[in-house]
């Protein structure tokens, strides 16, 4: 079996696509994942290659680190740190990668998040003919010269092709190209086909597909991100709860507190509103409910204000790339009355969840006196929640 690693190089300074203080654009995010953590899974995610090493700039340890457990790759190694230019970055990769000595290399750029698994089976196969292979896009645009503004000539597109990576290599004669080129003090080639040709090995056109965008700017950040979310699936969950009266004088609901005549008995506030909410959005996205992550038996949770269940909820749907739609609550009661805490109840909830009152239903209905909230031995509530998230879990 050929062994075969993956070079991301991800050690590149641009900054025209990120918004402030994000750093560089590898780490920039589309929906809940950064562009350099999309790269390193599409590699680590292919059943051909061995090993993926990331060659990073020394000052961004930390960014790197969070994009490798947001790729959740287990062939990652240790990243490299890269040199002054992209050359002398990849050059400083294969360094690192030769004491395992790999037979095939595939060299990508981290700012490639959506190159496809086809995309690198064609490259690793079109290896076994040559010692190099590039994939590429043919030149669809006709393409001009222009001189101080005016086109000074036509250029025939007939034959050219739009260098993108992956580029694959035997790992041996790129390694040898590399080093020889620094030692000639040649150091302006702009991608490793070019270093190839130099050193005077074939390289194989290899067709990939248009999807296999460079994000260069933030307008290729936004558009990316627009596409992602195209892929949204809606989801639904639902959530029931029910707490019972004891001595008191209030009793909270929706996160309001509602004078009473009893108040409801429970480990935290026993707001069954923003229990059964939460139970709705762990259910979407298939997270077990609120007992297991706010066991009751733990006393951290007495008497705590279940907001905090529901901004946990949230936070687990946003760490899937997720969103909430809306959410719809049903209370059954005779006594509060609802109706007039309802714009209080949509003001919370929305503010937790992100939603205008007009994604937040907050009904109420008594039970004609029968069963155990007809005879007011407690508060029942239902919720449903829509959540969408990626389609696919490899987005
Ligand atoms: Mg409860």
């Amino acid at each position: 079996m050929l062994r075969i690693a993956a070079l991301i190089v991800a050690a590149g300074r641009g900054t025209r696509a990120a918004s402030q203080g994000a750093g560089p654009k590898q780490y920039a995010s589309i929906g809940a994942k950064s562009v350099l953590a999309r790269a390193i899974a599409a590699f680590a995610g292919h059943p051909n290659i061995d090993d993926v090493k990331v060659v990073i700039h020394a000052d961004d340890r930390e960014l790197y680190e969070r994009a490798a457990q947001e790729a959740g790759a287990a062939t990652l190694s240790e990243p490299a740190i890269g040199g002054a230019t992209r050359q002398a970055s990849v050059l400083k990769g294969l360094e690192a990668l030769a004491p395992s000595s790999p037979d095939l290399v595939l060299i990508h750029d981290a700012a490639r998040p959506f190159v496809s698994q086809r995309t690198i089976s064609h490259v690793i196969a079109a290896l076994g003919e040559k010692p190099g292979a590039l994939a590429a896009l043919a030149v669809t645009d006709t393409l001009k010269r222009a001189s101080g503004g005016v086109v000074t000539e036509t250029i025939a597109r007939n034959g050219l092709w739009r260098a993108q990576t992956p580029q694959g290599f035997q790992f041996a004669p790129i390694l040898a190209a590399h080093r020889k080129a620094a030692e000639s003090g040649l150091d302006t080639f702009t991608d490793d086909a070019a270093i190839a040709e130099w050193a005077k090995l074939d390289v194989a056109i290899v067709e990939d597909s248009s999807g296999n965008i460079k994000i260069t700017t933030a307008e290729d950040l936004e558009v990316a991100d627009r596409q992602l979310s195209r892929s949204l699936e809606p989801r639904i969950g639902t959530g029931f709860d029910v707490h019972r009266f004891c001595e008191g004088d209030h009793v909270w609901l929706g996160g309001v507190r509602i004078p009473h005549t009893h108040k409801l008995e429970g480990h935290s506030d026993a707001d069954v509103v923003l229990h059964a909410l939460t139970d709705a959005l762990l259910g979407a996205i298939g997270d077990g409910d609120i007992g297991q992550h706010f066991p009751p038996s733990d006393p951290k949770w007495k008497g705590a204000a279940s907001k905090l269940f529901l901004e946990d909820a949230v936070r687990r749907v946003r760490e899937r790339g997720g969103r909430v739609g809306n959410v719809d609550i049903t209370v059954l009661a005779e006594a509060p009355r609802v109706g007039p805490h309802r714009p209080a109840m949509q003001a919370l909830i929305g503010g937790v969840l992100g939603l205008p009152a007009d994604r937040v239903g907050i009904k109420a209905t008594t039970t004609e006196q029968m069963g155990f909230t007809g005879r007011r031995e407690g508060v029942a509530a239902m919720a449903t929640a829509t959540v969408f998230v990626p389609a696919s879990s490899d987005l």
